[in-house]
């Protein structure tokens, strides 16, 4: 929930506070860098957060002026910025090194709980800082829990998370549902039904290429490279809040409709990783489906598949529905009539088997991924064919 703060005041009170954020935050960075590299000691959250006093009192007092929650949680980014890159080694992943933040890249500041701010409803009063006229995008619901305060390109908006009491159950729902994602159709349910790609992101691909091409041939640190950034900047956000808006409103359709949603558990990062170079005897590069890929690459990032799904997920809990996900190997190879394999590749569209079966390939998919998630809950499907 959130809303957009005068531009004007907080362009006054909000520019101060998140570059000292920033800077605290590469500055810890450094601590923990230096630390290891040269003492090989690692420093944890508690070990820096420990310093935030004497920070305050005796080195750079323009601190004073930041509440000291916000200052801790600006600490508890860096921590979990590191822990997600411990995680991320741990499970094999390559993940790149916790970076130092730029201007343009660390701008925002939260105060995690209720101390150092005040909202009446029209202004934010920010202790020490001053106050600023909020314009709410819709009415505020519960308890206020956590406010953050965020520079979007040459806007300010403040985010509230508030808690509120569970909402009412959907009443129980006898339908349950197996979805392929796929490249083809952003959703195939196993009942025949197609959830499509959004369009609106090829459309506003070009806009974004020719804002990126623009932007590289201004002179860094120009006043009209700035200007362009911003632009840029702009167009990214809207395709974000398009996807988002298509994302929130699909989902919602599902969850009100099903009892039970069963997806495939897919690993993103496998399916939109770059294919490696390939290279003949003489050094030579060959074709390495790169291109053919980019376009596959490209759309599956289009449907944000992850996102969708975990969208699914916290609604149907709050609705009182179930999400559940499989494991995806071979659900496109198994024929949903009879159970055994038909091995085809990407470009057959169409499922026959000998015992009969006649499907769409991605609606056989969901057929088996619907009956996995019924294996999975131990309920066997008692229904005739979902088709
Ligand atoms: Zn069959």
């Amino acid at each position: 929930m959130g809303g957009s703060l005068s531009v004007d005041e907080m362009g006054q009170i909000g520019v101060g506070v998140d570059t000292r954020c920033r800077e605290l935050y590469n500055a810890a960075l450094t601590e923990r860098k230096d630390a290891y590299k040269y003492a090989g000691k690692s420093v944890s959250y508690y070990d820096q957060q420990n310093d935030l006093p004497e920070i305050k009192a005796e080195i750079r007092q323009e601190y004073q002026d930041i509440a000291a929650h916000v200052l801790q949680d600006v600490l508890r980014r860096l921590d979990r910025a590191f822990q997600n890159f411990f995680r991320r080694c741990r499970n094999g992943e390559n993940p790149g090194f916790p970076r130092f933040q730029g201007r343009n890249r660390y701008d925002s500041f939260t105060y995690p709980d209720g101390a150092g701010w005040k909202f009446d409803g029209q202004d934010l009063h920010l202790t020490k800082i001053g106050k600023a006229k909020v314009r709410l995008h819709r009415p505020l619901e519960g308890k206020i829990k956590t406010v953050s305060i965020k520079r979007e390109v040459d806007e300010w908006y403040v985010t509230f998370s508030c808690e509120v009491g569970a909402p009412e159950k959907l009443p129980i729902s006898y339908e349950d549902v197996g979805i392929d994602l796929g490249v083809t159709h952003l959703a195939t349910l196993s009942n025949g039904e197609m959830i499509e790609h959004p369009r609106y992101y090829r459309k506003a691909q070009k806009v974004l290429e020719k804002r990126q091409q623009a932007l590289s041939r201004k002179k860094r640190g120009s006043h009209r490279r700035n200007k362009a950034r911003k632009l840029l900047a702009k167009a990214h956000r809207k395709i974000a809040r398009q996807r988002k808006d298509f994302q929130h409103k699909a989902s919602k359709k599902l969850v009100e409709r099903y009892q039970v949603i069963v997806f495939e558990d897919i690993r993103i990062g496998n399916l939109t990783r770059k294919p490696k170079p390939r290279q003949n005897e003489n050094g030579k590069y060959l074709p390495n489906g790169a291109a053919s890929k980019g376009g596959l690459n490209k759309s599956i990032l289009d449907a944000g598949w992850g996102a969708f799904v975990s969208i699914c997920m916290v609604k149907a809990a709050w609705a009182g529905r179930t999400v559940i996900k499989v494991d995806p190997k071979f659900t496109s190879q198994v024929c949903s009539g009879c159970g055994q394999v038909r091995k085809k590749d990407l470009s057959e569209r169409w499922h026959t088997c000998d015992c009969g079966t006649e499907l769409d390939r991605d609606v056989n998919a969901a057929i088996n991924i619907l009956e996995r998630g019924r294996r999975q809950r131990g309920v066997t499907c008692v229904e005739a064919p979902c088709l």
